[in-house]
């Protein structure tokens, strides 16, 4: 496993270079680093972090929203950082992709295990949204492989045993997905009929 990339978004420079620091000293690698929201958002997009690390309070547009917009955008979640003073807003982020919040002074204590714990957790996230994927594509190639079958019934006067065992045995013998196969079945079936609407 390569090594975790960070962004680090903090608009006080002396802060946002003594995180990058203890950040790489623990052995990650800071791909990207921003003074504001606006610019972690275009950074996000090029960088690709695995997790942000991100100030609340800037200038222009805040880190809430700014980690709002990056994670609906590229599923990249953040680790807020707060002064005691803004705990009102920790409430406001309270969020699927927040994974956490510091508290400013931000020592090397507490920023290590947190980034960790917000790593893991960001790494379950995006099994969780992978298997998702997988679900409703799954569902999806059913679909189709079901309306493929319909028509080989039809066309074929065959059962739906039959349909599928000539869908399979065509998608075995040509190295194609039944979907691939369905897909196509489909496909002619949308030609013939345009064919004929002409
Ligand atoms: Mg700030």
């Amino acid at each position: 496993m390569g090594k975790h990339r960070l962004m680090v978004v903090e608009d006080e420079s002396i802060l946002r270079m003594d995180i990058k620091e203890m950040l790489i000293e623990n052995g990650y690698e800071v791909v990207a680093e921003a003074n504001s929201g606006d610019k972690a958002i275009e950074l996000a997009a090029t960088r690709k972090p695995d997790l942000i690390v991100m100030d609340i309070k800037m200038p222009k547009m805040n880190g809430i929203k700014a980690s709002r917009i990056i994670y609906q955008a590229f599923q990249i979640p953040a680790l807020l950082l707060t002064a005691y003073s803004e705990r009102d807003l920790v409430e406001e982020a309270k969020n699927a992709h927040i994974l956490g919040y510091l508290v400013k002074p931000v020592t090397e204590r507490d920023l290590i295990p947190a980034v960790e714990i917000a790593l893991a957790q960001a790494n379950r996230l995006k099994a969780m949204a992978n298997d998702i994927k997988k679900m409703e594509e799954k569902i999806q190639d059913q679909k189709i492989i079901q309306r493929a079958k319909g028509i080989l019934m039809e066309v074929y006067q065959v059962s739906e045993e039959q349909a599928f065992k000539m869908l399979r045995s065509y998608s075995m013998n040509h190295g194609m997905t039944m979907r691939k196969v369905a897909d196509s079945i489909l496909l002619n079936r949308k030609l013939e009929s345009d064919a004929t609407a002409i």
